[in-house]
């Protein structure tokens, strides 16, 4: 028999797994020894009451063997005849090739930079010493961008796919089953790497073939149909193409407008990582004073509002989480936020956004977007990727900070009017937005111990590569994830992936 149950629990009794079986056996009224499994499918934190409530959701299994949480996927060996080119092995060219894999279809990827524990090594020169290699980055390499990433994994896009097949492809590689139920689902930034490593394991396995240092400058066309891609060293790669190469790779942008594929300016969101001791985030959540209570997580926020019908909001909050220099370009500042898994850090960060329209640009100009934003990361740039960084309520005064709070972001701060570095409906809607936030919170999330470091830029592609219906621009051409313009996040940039490679497989008869 297996019987359903919702349970509303205290932190000690939703987390601690004895303590839940305890709770679950006294509220169906049954022994613990005639509960052959307990399956948590879902599990959620309520912190609107000075009580909080950790929410669950579970099936219990009386005399009976539990389901497993997931299917695992079986993948064949991939035919060599059927093969597909994927450019860029971020979340969306990662999903695309576990797609045309599972489906017999040989992905060939290429991707610019390094695989993922070089990369990391160049994330910590760059980290500790201020110098960039260009093609191997927080935003360039195996992983793409997500690869340290916080790892959040929430999407809002579950209407487009099967969130649910991703995360089950993320437990089989490696991550946490829990994030087959936590409401809100993370991996973190320090064991992401080993997950990607254990699915490119995967595809190789299968016949798939991984090519690093591989830029594409170019797509090969003939009679209006992609036929394969060529790299900057001269070599070719031959069949149709999903190219899944992010929104940091403007190169890419510039290469497909030349060879006339019809792009556009998208609408985007810019302004600042907002920087809070952790406790104070706790502190506003829990409403607790002083030590978080024991089993409840470092807690997030999530903060929207309008400022004259403009969408001000919090974006990719990482709680007990670090800044990090997210460039890819030299003379150019981008910053990003990220979390270990244990999200055990002192601060917490977020972005701190604002809507960029992009009728209020030259929407003629499909790079009009990507220029203004552009502008705002070479303000914000000094040698050695010093960051503009502002005093929270030194912000909201509107005068330079006499000194700063302590950082995580591991590089130096320059102190700055955030007014002087970004544009006024930045700076302007921010700070209205944050009183707005500030009296959400009975005046406790303007804080003198916060900090503001700019910019955050890259929340959206400010450009979008056209598609149809079936997700091509031409025979051949699948244009997907996050740099496409039809993804944002790394769940969502997956499941895009996924559905071009269906795509392609559909359209060229290799579907299994
Ligand atoms: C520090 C950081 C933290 C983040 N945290 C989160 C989070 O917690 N949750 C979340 O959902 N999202 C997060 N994001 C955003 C998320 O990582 C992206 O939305 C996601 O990675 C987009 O996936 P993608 O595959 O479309 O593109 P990308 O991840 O950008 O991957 C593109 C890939 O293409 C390669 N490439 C580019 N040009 C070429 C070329 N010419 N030839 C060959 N290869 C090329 C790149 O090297 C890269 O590997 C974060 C991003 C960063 C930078």
């Amino acid at each position: 028999m297996v019987r359903n149950i919702s349970l509303s629990l205290s932190p000690e009794d939703g987390f601690d797994d004895s303590r839940l079986r305890v709770s679950i056996c006294r509220s169906l009224r049954i022994q613990s020894s005639s509960v052959t499994g307990i399956r948590i499918r879902k599990r959620s934190i309520d912190a609107r009451h000075r009580s909080v409530k950790v929410l669950v959701d579970a099936d219990v299994y009386i005399g009976e063997t539990p389901e497993k949480l997931y299917k695992e996927t079986v993948f064949p060996f991939s035919d060599a005849k059927k093969r597909a080119v994927v450019v860029g092995f971020g979340p969306a060219g990662i999903f695309a090739s576990l797609t045309l894999l599972e489906n017999g279809v040989t992905p060939i990827v290429l991707e610019r930079g390094k695989d993922v524990h070089s990369r990391l090594k160049d994330t910590a020169i760059l980290s500790r010493e201020g110098k960039l290699d260009t093609e191997s980055n927080y935003a360039f390499g195996e992983g793409g961008a997500g690869a340290f990433s916080d790892g959040k994994l929430y999407t809002r896009s579950t209407k487009r796919g099967d969130a649910k097949r991703i995360l089950s492809l993320f437990v089989q590689h490696g991550a946490d089953e829990s994030i087959l139920y936590d409401a809100r689902p993370h991996i973190g930034s320090d064991r992401l790497p080993y997950i990607i490593e254990n699915i490119r394991k995967t595809i190789e396995a299968h016949g798939g073939e991984i090519h690093f240092g591989k830029k594409v400058t170019g797509l090969i066309q003939k009679n209006d149909e992609v036929i394969g891609a060529e790299c900057h060293d001269g070599s070719t790669y031959m069949g149709p193409v999903i190219l899944a190469t992010g929104h940091s790779a403007k190169d890419v942008y510039y290469f497909l407008s030349e060879a006339g594929f019809i792009l556009e300016a998208k609408s985007t969101a810019a302004g600042v990582r907002l920087e809070h001791p952790q406790s104070l985030v706790d502190s506003i959540q829990y409403h607790c004073e002083g030590v978080r209570p024991q089993y409840l997580p470092p807690a997030s926020y999530s903060f929207r509002t309008q400022v004259n019908g403009r969408g001000v909001y919090s974006f990719c909050m990482c709680p007990g989480g670090v800044v990090v220099p997210a460039s890819s370009e030299e003379g150019s500042l981008v910053l990003n936020g990220m979390s270990p898994a244990s999200r055990g850090g002192r601060k917490a960060n977020s972005g701190m956004i604002v809507e960029l329209r992009k009728e209020e640009l030259d929407e003629s100009d499909p790079f009009a977007m990507m220029r203004f934003i552009e502008g705002i990361e070479r303000r914000c740039f000094s040698d050695g990727f010093a960051a503009p960084a502002e005093r929270m309520t030194d912000f909201i005064n509107d005068r330079l900070s006499p000194s700063l709070p302590a950082t995580t972001y591991p590089r130096p701060v320059l102190p700055v009017r955030m007014d002087d570095v970004l544009p006024h409906v930045i700076a302007s809607s921010l700070r209205e937005g944050f009183l707005a936030f500030d009296r959400a919170t009975r005046g406790r999330f303007i804080s003198s111990e916060a900090l503001l470091l700019a910019p955050e830029t890259r929340t959206s592609s400010p450009v979008r590569i056209l598609r149809d219906e079936s997700m091509k621009q031409r025979c051949g051409f699948y244009p997907a994830g996050e740099g496409a313009g039809y993804a944002g996040g790394i769940v969502s940039a997956a499941i895009d992936g996924s559905e071009a490679a269906l795509r392609l497989g559909g359209d060229y008869g290799y579907l299994l």
